[in-house]
């Protein structure tokens, strides 16, 4: 047998507990309102695991090649807690306004799964570093947090159709992970996505976490009930394991609707642990309440309760960015479109080359934020580079793009020109210069316009013939003028000459 084989796990065969009730059919008079509320895991973006040196982001190196004794859980190991993912924690923690203890602890959570070295995780129960925070959502709610903890991530088990065994990678055992759990204040789907994205941007505007679910940075557990006739709360499935924002939502609408039936029907919703299936878009039972484990937390003996001084806390307030909502107000007051202001405030280096060119440049800023979301992005995209990479020193950019969009207000060039320049401004080009040397400024000289537009006119006869009949074959020719300009002419004055020829 090779090392760190377990015996295979046996699955428990997927079953749905229901009891059923006559009276519930007859109370259920209403739609019940859903509520939720979700536990959330963030991979922290520290240098080290949480209680040891390893590598905290080494999933992509060989198995077991990224451990030691103390995530690998060997005899007489000693875990020390991990600074940098302390302060991350504490940044986070602040940052969805929660109160922070005095002393915070870690405590052993005791379970046993192959994937758990040491038959407990190191997490934190008591005393966790942010209690009753706050996050306020797009639409005006605000979403209670319970807590947000810091604990060590599990191994991962890979389960080979080949084999009779299970396989064990501890690279990921001992990452340090942030787990918020928020109160159950989410009323939608879409309301869960909303707030899984604010914690994304804040995750990310603060350093903490690069929160990707793609990569398993960011995974959630959802919680989901309907509320009694009575305005009590219901009793709550747990779906767990959601790794994107799109499943978190399928798994809601569909849990909401499962309940829904359920009830419907004159049974009553059971209290379990359920899964979600990717291929079928449902989900399906696990395990019930009965079988809830006993977790057994005892402060971990090795690890001594942090004290956290007052000075501490207000020097993490100080050094807090500003956060994603804040930004958003911010670009709405500058009457920057509601989408564009969250798009552009919810990405750390878009946000960043907005602020500077917003202030090197004085024109409205929905203009800036259509040319970065569009022109900008569309390029880059076209490229296959990222903004980061393209721009990565906005405020050398910034007056750059802001001599651009002078010329387009100006009209000094057309914005068709602007658009043929801006790969080269991104690049470090000074557009004024591009259009000196090149000639590319915009021509309103009807003495010039005239030459062109007879010569193209006397070139498509055709073309003016129909455009005699039908106005909107104007733009025909009106599109070979600018194109044997070279984008420049100014098109109105193209086409007020062109409407002139046709009447004559
Ligand atoms: P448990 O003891 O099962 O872990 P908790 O009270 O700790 O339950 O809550 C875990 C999560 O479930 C939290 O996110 C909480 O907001 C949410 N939750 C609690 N009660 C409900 C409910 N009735 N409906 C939906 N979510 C709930
Ligand atoms: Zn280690
Ligand atoms: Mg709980």
């Amino acid at each position: 047998m090779p090392p760190f084989v377990y015996a295979r796990i046996a699955r428990r065969k997927a079953d749905t507990h229901v009891r059923f009730d006559p009276a519930a059919l007859a109370r259920l008079t209403h739609v019940p309102e859903p509520v939720i509320g979700l536990e959330i895991h963030l991979a922290v973006k520290a240098r080290s695991k949480m209680f040891c040196a390893c590598d905290a982001d080494g999933f992509g190196s060989d198995p077991n090649t990224n451990v030691c004794p103390v995530c690998m859980g060997l005899p007489g190991s000693l875990p020390v807690a991990n600074r940098e993912a302390i302060a991350l924690g504490l940044r986070f923690a602040r940052a969805l306004g929660c109160e922070v203890p005095e002393r915070t602890q870690f405590h052993r959570k005791h379970y046993f799964y192959p994937d758990a070295p040491k038959n407990y995780q190191i997490s934190q129960f008591e005393r966790p570093i942010g209690e009753h925070g706050a996050v306020p959502i797009p639409g005006g709610r605000t979403i209670g947090i319970t807590r947000v903890h810091l604990e060590e991530d599990a191994g991962r088990l890979v389960h080979p159709t080949y084999a009779d065994h299970s396989l064990l990678d501890l690279n990921r055992a001992g990452a340090p992970l942030i787990e918020m759990v928020t109160e159950p204040d989410l009323r939608t789907p879409e309301e869960a996505r909303a707030f899984l994205q604010e914690v994304r941007a804040i995750a990310r505007a603060l350093g903490v976490s690069d929160a990707s679910p793609e990569e398993g940075k960011m995974r959630a557990d959802v919680n989901v009930s309907l509320r009694n006739p009575d305005g009590s709360f219901g009793t709550k499935v747990e779906v767990k394991n959601l790794n994107s924002f799109r499943s978190v939502e399928a798994a809601l609408a569909f849990e909401i609707r499962r309940q829904e039936r359920v009830l419907e029907d004159g049974f009553e919703v059971v209290q379990e642990t359920r899964g979600w299936n990717e291929g079928g878009q449902k989900t399906v039972s696990q395990r019930s309440k009965e079988e809830a484990a006993d977790y057994r937390y005892m402060p971990d003996p090795d690890i001594p309760a942090i004290t956290i001084h007052d000075d501490q806390i207000a020097a993490i307030d100080a050094a807090m960015p500003e956060l994603p909502a804040a930004k958003r107000a911010r670009y709405a007051a500058l009457e920057v479109h509601e989408d564009a202001a969250s798009q552009i405030a919810y990405d750390v280096h878009t946000a960043g080359v907005f602020d500077a060119v917003t202030s090197a440049w004085n024109g409205p800023a929905q203009i800036v934020a259509n040319w970065l979301l569009s022109e900008v992005a569309g390029h880059l995209h076209q490229d296959g580079r990222t903004l980061e990479e393209a721009i990565p020193d906005p405020d050398a950019f910034a007056p750059r793009l802001a001599n651009l969009l002078d010329l387009v207000q100006d009209r000094t060039i057309s914005s068709t020109v602007a658009k043929e320049l801006l790969p080269e401004v991104i690049d470090g080009a000074q557009a004024s210069e591009l259009v000196e040397s090149r000639g590319l400024a915009r021509v309103a000289d009807e003495g010039a316009l005239g030459t062109v537009i007879d010569a193209v006119m006397a070139a498509h006869p055709d073309v003016v013939e129909s455009a005699r009949e039908q106005p909107k074959a104007i733009n025909a020719l009106l599109g070979r003028v600018m194109k044997e300009t070279g984008g420049t002419a100014d098109a109105s004055v193209v086409r007020n000459l062109i409407e002139q020829r046709l009447q004559a």
